[in-house]
């Protein structure tokens, strides 16, 4: 299954941490269906090997640059860089983050910080350096956010990340009424559990819960990379050009944190 041909011709986007996991399937469906895209993530080796990949499995070109979405200024220099080659940015796909399950009582200030800073402050600094070239994007730039389906509840184990995901979600709706007058749609995406990834593998499988999750999905499986990239092709194609504020959980109606 997948979307016509050539659907994003013309596109450049960028996807923050792109080279793994969830990122890459993004990364992967807008390069074949015709966006030029860039990368940008922290490790070096990663981007490398990813950019790699992508030519040599899909055919497709990927620029990459180093960047942590905590900087600021790291940040926007890095996105300008790949904008200069990949001629413009049409969409903006904010989905680096980090997370680690730790007790509310047992976290530190430093492991709280460090999340906010990754996944709402880099979310916002993303947006903020995009902000200039979406603007000038000829059919109305696109932020997606990758959110978690957990944001809308409680989040034992993960406060910080629930927290984040939260307030991620809370400044697409802000940005979607503050930027919609530049043409600017700003959405989320809210995956459940995404098998093969390292937030599957390492906040579920290792935590010993893998069929726990499993048995309260009432779709019965995980949910793959693809499903997540189709929602992100929908979102920046002209699809879904009047869908701004909004999320799309792509999450298989996953309840199991719901239990617990
Ligand atoms: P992943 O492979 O660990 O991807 C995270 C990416 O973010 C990495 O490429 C990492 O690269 C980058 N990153 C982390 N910190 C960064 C920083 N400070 N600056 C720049 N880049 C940074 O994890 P994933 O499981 O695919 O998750 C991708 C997204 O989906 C995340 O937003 C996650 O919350 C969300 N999500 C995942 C699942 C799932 O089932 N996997 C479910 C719900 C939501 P570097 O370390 O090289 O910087």
């Amino acid at each position: 299954m997948s979307f016509a041909e050539g659907i994003l011709n013309g596109k450049s986007a960028i996807v923050t941490g792109g080279a793994t996991g969830i990122g890459s399937y993004i990364v992967r469906r807008l390069g074949t269906l015709g966006a030029s895209v860039g990368i940008v993530s922290r490790k070096e080796e990663n981007l490398i090997a990813a950019v790699k990949a992508f030519k040599e499995q899909d055919g497709i070109d990927v620029v990459w640059r180093t960047g942590d979405v905590r900087d600021p200024d790291g940040i926007k220099k890095s996105f300008d860089e790949v904008v200069g080659e990949i001629g413009g940015l049409d969409i903006l796909v904010c989905n680096a983050a980090g997370n680690f399950i730790c007790p509310t009582e047992d976290l530190s200030w430093n492991g709280w910080r460090t999340v906010i800073e990754i996944d709402l402050n880099g979310t916002f600094n993303c947006c903020q350096a995009a902000l200039e070239y979406l603007k000038a994007s000829q059919d109305g730039g696109r932020i997606i956010s990758i959110s978690t389906t957990q944001a809308d509840f409680g989040w034992p184990g993960a406060a910080h990340a629930g927290a984040a995901k939260s307030g991620i979600q809370n400044l697409m709706k802000t940005l979607a009424a503050e930027w919609g007058q530049y043409g600017i749609r700003a959405n989320w995406i809210s995956p459940g559990p995404i098998e093969g990834t390292e937030g599957v593998d390492r906040l579920i499988i290792q935590q010993g819960l893998g069929e726990e999750v499993k048995k309260n999905i009432p779709l019965g499986t995980f949910g793959e990379g693809d499903d997540i990239a189709n929602a992100v092709v929908y979102l920046s194609s002209d699809t879904g050009k009047y869908v701004s504020g909004a999320g799309l959980a792509v999450d298989g109606a996953t309840q199991w944190f719901r239990k617990r």
